[in-house]
């Protein structure tokens, strides 16, 4: 199977280079289809996302990505929104699940959170409102069509994965039509799911809940903004965002890629975490029908965390391994 493989900037390349690594030794037979985005593509083609790379995973399907670097508050535009809208990848499911040797507040963690990917503040559609610059707007567009499609897939996984709660996040009370919309949808669509309890929480209350009792969770969905950040925050749950895998699914293209970014501070020390990608991965084959791979490279990651002895910095500040050596160890704790 052909899928396209984006290296991406900073910690990038190494990261997706043990993600190859590791997949490939499990046997799974993949071509991949090399392409670039982000600022790589703007040193080689001088556009942060070329035609061939459009092209590339148009045809192909699925895309492998490694995080890709945006300049805040100026230069162009984030590459990894555009790839969302032109492929429009709606669903952006982020798993947050506790292993067993990572030493964490909270033990048993298993989140999911469906963040709808689109629409909202993450929509482009902002400029400053006069010519001094004193002032400037953002316009977040929440449509029932995308609220429901991204509530629905909720929904679907729950009722899929045998998951007993959604609990839907808002901010219905001050943004009466944005997020009073968004809950009527969810409200609206509970209907039909009498065997998932559904429970709506503001997302202030939220984020409290989720670091005082992260345990009475169980899937999540919620607006785009929202669900970036809280995504982040249960990966903080179960041990940072070298653990977090990411995919952003649509109707027929999906790419996978993990939740934190090219991590400038690290990059080209060999020394960043490769699981969030590495687990990215799993849910690719996951995805594409190869599960048996997929609970390979699980297993496989599960036991180097759980012996501890080939960790990351990240994991281990005291006693720890580089990218190369703990996706090694992957490769070595993997049943042939
Ligand atoms: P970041 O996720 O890159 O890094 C945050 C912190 O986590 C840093 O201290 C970093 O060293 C650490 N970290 C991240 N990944 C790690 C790993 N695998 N192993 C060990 N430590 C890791 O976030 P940032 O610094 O805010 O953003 C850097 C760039 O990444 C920005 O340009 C941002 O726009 C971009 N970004 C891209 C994506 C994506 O491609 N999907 C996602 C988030 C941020």
């Amino acid at each position: 199977m052909k899928i396209t493989l984006i290296p991406g900037d900073g910690i990038g390349p190494s990261i997706t280079a043990s993600a190859v690594k590791v997949i490939e030794s499990t046997g799974v037979n993949i071509d991949w289809d090399l392409q670039f985005a982000g600022l790589t593509a703007v040193e080689k083609f001088k556009d942060p996302i070329p035609e061939q790379t459009i092209q590339s995973i148009e045809k192909n399907k699925v895309a492998l990505k490694g995080p890709l670097t945006t300049q805040l508050g100026k230069g162009f535009r984030s590459v990894n929104v555009a790839l969302r809208k032109e492929f429009d990848l709606y669903i952006n499911l982020r798993p947050a699940k506790s292993f067993n040797g990572i030493i964490t507040r909270y033990e048993n963690i298993d989140l999911i959170v469906f963040r709808e990917n689109i629409e909202e503040f993450y929509s482009g559609i902002e400029h400053y409102i006069d010519a001094q610059k004193s002032a400037a707007e953002t316009i977040g567009i929440v449509t029932r069509f995308g609220s429901e499609r991204i509530i629905r897939a909720a929904f679907d996984y729950a009722r899929k994965h045998n998951r007993k709660k959604i609990s839907v996040v808002h901010k219905a009370n001050i943004m009466k039509f944005t997020g009073g919309l968004f809950l009527e949808c969810a409200q609206q669509i509970a209907k039909e799911y009498p065997e998932i309890k559904m429970n709506d929480v503001i997302i202030d209350n939220m984020a409290m809940q989720l670091v005082l009792n992260p345990n009475q969770f169980d899937v999540i969905v919620t607006t785009n903004l929202f669900g970036d950040i809280l995504s982040d925050l249960c990966s903080g749950l179960v041990g940072g965002l070298g653990l977090a895998p990411g995919a952003n699914i649509g109707k027929n293209v999906a790419i996978f890629e993990a939740v934190h970014g090219s991590a400038p501070d690290i990059a080209d020390k060999n020394i960043a975490n490769p699981s969030a990608l590495i687990l990215a991965g799993a849910m690719m084959l996951d995805y594409i029908g190869e599960e048996v791979a997929a609970n390979k490279i699980r297993n496989a990651v599960a036991k180097v965390f759980r012996e501890g002895k080939k960790v990351t910095r990240d994991i281990n500040p005291n006693s720890f391994v580089s990218t190369t050596e703990i996706t090694d160890a992957i490769i070595e704790a993997m049943e042939k």
